[in-house]
């Protein structure tokens, strides 16, 4: 076998690469660690080490890979096939195609619950919730229960939700999470029992189960050591990237898998760990090598490959402050004058432009759109800069905001979906029942009730008589519930089936019609890449298409578009000029949390996961004023911003400091002279801040 596509890797990636590799026969090497900072090839080491798994023997269908969205995972096989297609020639096509168990934890989750439904005392047919749909669940229960009706506050059911969350993400007994996290609402902790208990009967009842069940259930199947060594027997390897983000369930999961860690192989960098609100603990991953008997190989990585040294050198000064840190400093070859630049503008319109005018100018000393991306703390933060690129007609994708499928017209047809496949599912039902004229939510309550008491729900539908106002359209509602239940169209024919049901109720419904029906066009298309509707609706609910500017669905593959995303959907990657906005106190660190030390340092950790993902040059935008959304207890408001906290003066020689525009340019726009005099004298305080 050649090793040609070891060549290219480092002595300490190829050390990880080959690890285990050409033991006896039969034989797995052990549990290993690859522990390194960002963009030091840690992902691409993973890449290798499947790759060169698969040109050694191991067989593709028996290895588990997981990764933080589909979007890596997919990236990641593709990394795969490319390496064994060098190798192995035409053969790896075969070979790698079989890479079916590569997902994430969630998706990989539900396909491995829905095989041992039947084991587990679980309806195959289960729906899984969405945030959104969890949360309706959660204020439905708290109906029922009469919390919503206290005197003094109950928290809201998104408190609620987060709450219930925490508590079984980090296996936490409730009055831990009350206490240590939501202490405002400890006095409501014999309610929030009584509260979960319902909400977990609700969804038993109707054979729902939401993001947290989807890890919590199959931990608790793990938790049998037949199910744990049947379900871990079917893989040889088992792959995570992004370690530092999972969470103790995780980590219990994989420890049942492989109890001896035989196979296992995790890899990330505890000094990116930014998702704690979801219960990932950096424990997780300082803990792993101790886990094991004998305890994990660990292997670090200290070259960066990605970004130019000012840049590399900037975020290690700004990571150095970290209270807590356990990856080392890294280095780089890639030298250059340019030093990241802190750009303060006037406010979020200029940021907006000045973002515009830079990619414009990038893009023709020949970046095209999709080697730059804009990152941004929160959703919302990209508005403006959205308004300005629809403006200037530049196409854009945004990452991490509002998707594709939180459109009403696509939730009503997923909602029909759904609700056809698991007609116990409340939710599904309450949304698609209300579409019918004459339909409101006491008749769809009423008709609900009716189908929970009856050993088949569909049947109550249809032998029953129809609510009095609704009359025909109920009784083609019922027919296209049972077409659909009977699957007589097949895949992806029937999501057809679905739509011309429903173009009747879009058009008497919305205005803008035509817009959403070709956004249904582009959901059918979308569907036809899936293998069954159980696979499409698993796999969209837990990780969604991206909004694109032209609000049509995915974005066509061959087209150039700029990426905007969060900081939080960024993980992972990288591109050639990276623009941050908002780096100012109040939105990086955000003053949405209480602001303890701990959620400090995770914002800390957040602006260090941003300013990585440049390899060539960096902006960080700093806006004089910025508009918050409500978010504080005076509502809407502008405010007077100042520098990130996580620049303090001392870091300042690594940065180029700029404004624009330059005030003359300011004063050709004719705008009004006093306010000029005010706004330029707080950009150059802001200079020196
Ligand atoms: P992050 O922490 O951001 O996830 P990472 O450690 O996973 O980063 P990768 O994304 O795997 O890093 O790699 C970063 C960049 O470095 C990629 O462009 C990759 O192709 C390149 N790279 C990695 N290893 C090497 C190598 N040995 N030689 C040349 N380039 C490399
Ligand atoms: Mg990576």
């Amino acid at each position: 076998m050649s090793a040609a596509h070891l060549e290219t890797l480092n002595s300490e990636q190829r050390r990880a690469v080959e690890h285990g590799v050409g033991l006896a026969a039969g034989a797995i090497g052990g549990p290993l660690l690859i522990i390194a900072g960002a963009g030091s090839g840690k992902t691409n080491t993973l890449a290798h080490r499947v790759a060169h798994l698969i040109v050694s023997g191991a067989d593709p269908r028996r290895i588990l890979l997981m990764t933080f969205s589909r979007r890596a995972a997919a990236e990641m096989s593709r990394r795969v096939e490319r390496i064994c297609a060098k190798v192995l020639g035409s053969k790896a096509g075969v070979m790698t195609d079989a890479l079916a168990w590569a997902g994430t934890f969630h998706g990989i989750g539900a396909r491995l619950l829905r095989d041992y439904a039947e084991q587990i005392g679980l309806d195959p047919a289960f729906t899984i919730h969405d945030r959104e749909d969890s949360a309706d669940l959660m204020n439905f229960v708290r109906h029922e229960l009469g919390f919503s009706k206290m005197e003094s506050r109950f928290p809201t059911k998104g408190t609620c939700l987060a709450i219930y969350s925490r508590a079984v993400n980090a296996e936490l007994p409730l009055d831990d999470v009350l206490r240590g996290s939501y202490p405002w609402c400890s006095g409501w902790s014999a309610q929030l029992r009584e509260l979960f208990s319902a909400y977990v009967e609700a969804k038993q009842a109707q054979n729902i189960l939401d993001y947290d069940d989807l890890l919590l259930y199959w931990a608790q199947t793990v938790s049998d050591p037949l199910l744990a060594e049947d379900i871990g027997g079917r893989f040889d390897h088992v792959l995570v990237d992004e370690y530092q983000d999972t969470n103790r369930l995780q980590a219990s999961i994989l420890k049942a898998l492989k109890p001896g860690g035989q196979g296992l192989t995790v890899v990330g960098d505890d000094a990116q760990s930014i998702y704690s609100f979801r219960a990932a603990s950096v424990r997780n991953i300082l803990d792993f090598p101790a886990a094991f008997s004998p305890p994990a190989d660990i292997i670090t990585l200290d070259r960066n490959y990605r970004s130019t040294q000012p840049i590399l050198a900037a975020a290690n000064g700004v990571i150095d402050l970290a209270s807590e840190r356990f990856t080392k400093n890294l280095w780089t070859e890639r030298q250059s004058t340019d030093r990241p630049r802190l750009v303060n503008v006037r406010d979020e319109a200029d940021q907006a432009r000045y973002v515009v005018e830079r990619v414009l100018e990038n893009r023709e000393g020949g970046a095209a759109l999709k080697q730059q991306a804009v990152l941004f703390r929160a959703s919302h933060h990209s508005g403006p800069l959205e308004v300005e690129l629809t403006r200037r007609n530049i196409p854009f994708v945004k990452f991490g905001g509002l998707k594709f499928l939180d459109s009403a017209h696509v939730k009503d047809i997923l909602a029909l979906l759904r609700f056809a496949q698991n007609p116990r599912d409340r939710v599904a039902g309450f949304r698609v029942m209300q579409l019918l004229p004459g339909v409101g939510p006491t008749t769809a309550q009423r008709a609900l009730d009716l189908m929970a008491d009856g050993p088949d729900p569909l049947s109550v539908l249809s032998d029953g008589p129809p609510p009095p106002r609704a009359g025909a359209a109920w009784m083609e509602f019922v027919e296209i519930l049972l077409r659909l239940r009977a699957g007589e169209a097949g895949w992806p024919a029937e999501i057809e089936q679905a739509r011309l049901w429903y173009e009747p109720h879009l058009t008497r419904i919305h205005e803008d019609a035509s817009t959403r029906q070709a956004d249904l066009l582009q959901l059918e298309q979308i569907a036809s890449s899936y293998p069954s509707r159980e696979r499409f609706l698993t796999e969209l609910t837990l990780d969604p298409p991206d909004a694109t500017s032209d609000q049509a669905g995915a974005p066509h593959l061959d087209e150039d578009y700029l990426i905007l995303s969060t900081i939080h959907s960024a993980k992972g990657q990288e591109w050639k000029s990276v623009f941050l906005l908002n780096t100012v106190d109040g939105c990086i660190p955000s003053d949405l949390g209480a602001g303890t030390t701990a959620e400090i340092e995770e914002e800390r950790r957040l602006l260090y996961v941003a300013m990585t993902r440049a390899k060539d040059d960096l902006h960080l935008v700093l806006p004089q004023r910025f508009f918050t959304h409500g978010q504080n207890a005076q509502g809407d408001r502008h405010v007077y911003a100042s520098r990130t906290r996580f620049i303090p003066a001392t870091l300042l020689q690594l940065f180029e400091i700029c404004a624009w525009p330059a005030a003359p340019a300011a004063a050709q726009k004719g705008l009004d002279p006093r306010q000029v005099r005010v706004d330029v004298g707080a950009r150059m305080r802001g200079m020196w801040r």
